[in-house]
């Protein structure tokens, strides 16, 4: 079994926020004391709660405010048909070489995109440009032999052995296979699925049906997804345990054009809602359509390894419900009773399909490597530096750290009496170690919003004072008011209004 290798760091940056999700308990190595197992990762005390935060914000947003959109929840195994119908089993597939120096494995499509993008960082655009419509063209062509004599053109090598002793260029699929049945010759080869958006397109008719949904209506699921990436690189970027948000939209054909702008609108809205900064976004069309789509975009944000896709939106066409209904035998047509210009109802057809489809780790690093601030605070004579993470209040893990100055005089108590009238609605912490600066600085550290401090004064006239993680700003409040404070920063309605 593969061992957890140690992540090829691009950059400072990415290695600090690395640990810093480490050690404040965000994401370990999974099985860390057997030395990890590659590209997968398990998320700590604190990562599970703003994984949960960024999930619960994409599904509110998706089903709650759109009434035409209801949610699911498949399974992960599925007839193994379904990956036949979808493609999967036959083109599900990455270009691989190995290096018979090192021994190391890599992806060839990867390693010639990363030659064009050094010509491109050397100011040679054309170049870059033409070394990637080479290598679109032999993909295409499936001209794998060529790949390689590519790669050994641009005197690629192998960056461990230093050497370009490559082997032929072979196709990979991605999909972890394994077997349901306890008797060996019954047993049947299954998949764990590789996205999760063929659940939503076989229970297309099941949900429409149930929930008497009229087209346009979208189906929303959260779930894990498994691939068996070559090179899992780029910290939880590329996992082959991973968990994606897809929602299918169903709308009539012809008018798939509209919605893909609608939805494309919608999803850019929502990540410059919670707070990633619109230079560190970009919308990047594909120049080359997957054969069945007719239109595609990636949502890509500026990682601390350059601008990579987060979130895909693709006009999928009527292909994934066409191939079921061929496969299955079944009909998974829509009767649309509303009428057209000449007064008749549009009849039977199989809808056409916008989807969304966002990796909700990637989403997880986005939203941490955005969120990662490092700043310098000068006080009187002295200058030092302060690491905090400026995550918005509503995906932040903990929401307010309730903390008695002292450990003496009743403070604990009272201060134990304002988190428990506030923790029926806010995850918080409540912490009487060390010095009340100790402690700010504790939870900068994991993004907590606001930090209560109970006094003396508060036994006298019941106020406390709230600190502002971003500008360290106090301010003195009753405590009172302390609830609809927190909450107005840490409900999603602000989120949800900025996607009106
Ligand atoms: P990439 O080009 O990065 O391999 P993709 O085009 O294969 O991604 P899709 O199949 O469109 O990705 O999957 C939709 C989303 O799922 C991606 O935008 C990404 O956020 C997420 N995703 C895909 N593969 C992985 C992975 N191995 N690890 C983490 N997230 C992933």
């Amino acid at each position: 079994m593969a061992t957890q290798e140690k992540t090829p760091v691009e950059n400072a940056q990415l290695k600090d926020i690395i640990s810093h999700a480490k050690e404040y308990g965000f994401i370990f190595p999974s099985s860390e004391i057997y030395d990890g197992l590659q590209a997968v990762y398990d998320y700590g005390q604190m990562g599970v709660e703003l994984k949960n935060n960024i999930k619960n914000l994409w599904w509110k947003s998706m089903t709650q405010l759109n009434q035409n959109v209801v949610g699911l929840d498949a399974a992960i195994f599925m007839h193994p048909l379904v990956w036949k119908a979808s493609g999967h089993v036959d083109s599900f597939n990455d270009p691989m070489i190995d290096n018979k120096d090192s021994k190391k494995r890599y992806r060839a499509d990867v390693m010639i995109e990363e030659k064009a993008a050094q010509y491109e960082n050397e100011g040679d655009v054309e170049r870059a440009k033409a070394l990637t419509a080479e290598m679109g063209r032999l993909l295409e062509a499936e001209d794998l032999n060529g790949v390689r004599e590519l790669i050994i053109r641009e005197d690629i090598k192998c960056p461990v052995s230093g050497t370009a002793n490559w082997t032929e260029v072979r196709q990979f699929n991605l999909m972890f296979s394994t077997q349901v049945g306890s008797v060996a010759e019954d047993a049947s080869t299954i998949y764990l699925r590789p996205e999760t958006a063929q659940g939503i397109f076989v229970n297309f008719l099941n949900v429409q049906k149930t929930g008497r949904m009229k087209v346009p209506f979208g189906i929303a699921q959260i779930g894990k997804a498994f691939r068996n990436e070559i090179v899992a690189r780029q910290f939880i970027f590329r996992m082959r345990e991973f968990e994606q948000m897809e929602m299918q939209f169903f709308v009539r054909p012809g008018t798939e054009m509209e919605w893909y702008e609608k939805w494309r609108d919608t999803r850019r809205k929502w990540h410059e809602a919670i707070g990633v900064p619109t230079d560190k976004l970009r919308f990047h069309d594909h120049d080359k359509l997957a054969h069945y789509a007719n239109a595609a975009l990636d949502i890509e944000f500026e990682f601390p390894f350059g601008f990579k896709e987060v979130e895909g939106i693709h006009s999928r066409t009527d292909f994934d419900l066409t191939q079921h209904q061929e496969l299955s035998r079944k009909k998974l047509q829509y009767f649309d009773n509303d009428l057209n210009e000449e007064g008749k109802p549009y009849g039977n057809y199989v809808p056409y399909v916008i989807e969304t489809s966002v990796g909700a780790d990637r989403l997880f690093l986005m939203v941490l490597c955005s969120a990662y601030t490092e700043e310098e605070i000068t006080e009187g004579d002295s200058t030092k530096s302060r690491t905090f993470l400026k995550l918005h209040p509503a995906l932040a893990p903990v929401k307010a750290a309730i903390l008695p100055l002292t450990k003496k005089d009743g403070l604990p108590e009272k201060a134990t009496e304002i988190f428990d009238s506030l923790k029926y609605d806010f995850n918080m912490i409540y912490e009487e170690r060390d010095s009340i600066g100790k402690r700010y600085t504790r939870q900068d550290l994991i993004g907590t919003p606001f930090c209560i401090a109970v006094d003396h004064q508060t036994l006298e006239d019941n106020t406390v004072t709230v600190r502002d993680r971003d500008t360290r700003e106090q301010v003195r409040m009753p405590i009172s008011e302390l609830h609809s404070y927190i909450n107005k920063a840490v409900s999603y309605r602000s989120i949800f209004e900025q996607l009106a």
